[in-house]
């Protein structure tokens, strides 16, 4: 038995075998978009995201090929002026980086690893910012921004939007859509699903900052995509195999309280073994900046080093590092798709190995 716990692309549900035998066999790789077969799907799909992920009725959803692609979007469609960029990983600020190669006066702000950022001293302005953008599960440092900070800051938005980056939580954890104007994230984390296809969620009131931008130039331009919706179709041929995988997932899910119950008990049971039990500690620290989703640890290189290969040889795939981390911790998603027999069997390897 090999298990996996790279953070993305991750586990997929071991029930996805059949959900491809079911495509290929019900005709879904060929179904014409336009189709009323295709739309129906869309339509349920959107209606099973928010009835099992707690999404308000009154947002949209839209499907795009990527997180990265939604990035663009909001920069395009978004943001005529400028955005500002709370990060502290990789994720964070290769949107930063994207955002202002398209609009310069774009500006950000790092913060550290243990850090819960206070909001009133965020260098921003309301009255000249479009979007202020935060990364919620920062998956290349193993960090989460809690409620209560996305609350504080959504009430200090002024006329600007509230962009979340909820890749690596987005279906993991049982998010206050309701406190941010724009959500999106990919299947390949939470959703056990293969990459290939985005979400962007939009609130009414980014529904119609949209509309009132207006923005034409580019072929994923939120107004078109949006009147496109309405009728459960895109403006160019979608993921259908990606989107029926998503339906077939969302049918078989528990609804998100249970999944971020399980999620929040797991994760504090391995904090709580990996600070005591081996030689790695955890990589942050500070418990209130700590992600439920992916759980960092931090060791040497040499021992970082032995201890990936020997589990690669027990058949357990660890997560590599992610940019300048990557040779001194490991990373373990503790998403929905990885079952808790591979989290017993990742607290054998290292009760008999590496014990601390
Ligand atoms: C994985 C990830 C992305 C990129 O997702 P793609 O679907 O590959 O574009 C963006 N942001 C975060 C926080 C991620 O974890």
């Amino acid at each position: 038995m090999i298990y996996t716990f790279n953070p993305g692309p991750s586990a997929v549900y071991p029930a996805v075998r059949q959900y491809l035998t079911d495509a290929f066999d019900d005709g879904w790789l060929s179904a014409p978009h336009r189709s009323e077969k295709v739309t129906s799907l869309v339509r349920q799909t959107v209606t099973d995201l928010k009835t099992k992920l707690n999404v308000p009725q009154d947002y949209t959803v839209l499907f795009t090929g990527s997180a990265t692609e939604c990035w663009e979007i909001l920069t395009q469609s978004l943001t005529p002026r400028r955005s500002f960029h709370l990060y502290n990983g990789d994720f964070g600020e290769k949107w930063f980086k994207y955002a202002r190669a398209l609009r310069p006066a774009s500006t950000g702000r790092s913060f550290g690893l243990d850090e819960a950022p206070d909001v009133a001293t965020l260098p921003f302005s309301p009255d000249d910012t479009d979007l202020v953008c935060i990364t919620q599960n920062e998956t290349s440092t193993a960090t989460q921004l809690r409620e209560g900070f996305i609350l504080n800051l959504y009430n200090r938005l002024g006329g600007a939007l509230l962009a979340v980056d909820a890749t690596s939580s987005l279906a993991g954890l049982n998010l206050k859509y309701i406190k941010a104007d724009i959500w999106f994230g990919s299947m390949q984390k939470c959703f056990g699903l293969p990459a290939g296809l985005g979400v962007l969620i939009l609130s009414p009131r980014a529904v119609a900052q949209a509309k009132t931008l207006n923005d034409r130039a580019h072929y994923n331009s939120l107004p078109a995509a949006l009147a496109q919706m309405l009728n459960f179709q895109t403006n160019y041929t979608p993921n259908v195999l990606g989107i029926y995988l998503l339906s077939r997932v969302l049918a078989d899910r528990e609804p998100i309280k249970a999944v971020q119950q399980h999620l929040i008990e797991r994760a504090e049971k391995l904090y709580a073994f990996f600070e005591q039990a081996t030689p790695l500690t955890p990589l942050i620290t500070n418990p209130e900046t700590r992600s439920t989703t992916v759980i960092g640890l931090r060791g040497e290189p040499a021992l970082i080093e032995e201890i990936k290969l020997k589990a690669r040889e027990a058949g357990l795939h660890l997560g590599s590092g992610y940019g300048p981390l990557k040779s001194t911790t490991v990373r373990i998603a503790n998403f929905p798709a990885v079952p808790d027999a591979a989290f017993e069997a990742l607290v054998q390897f290292f009760a008999k190995e590496f014990p601390g």
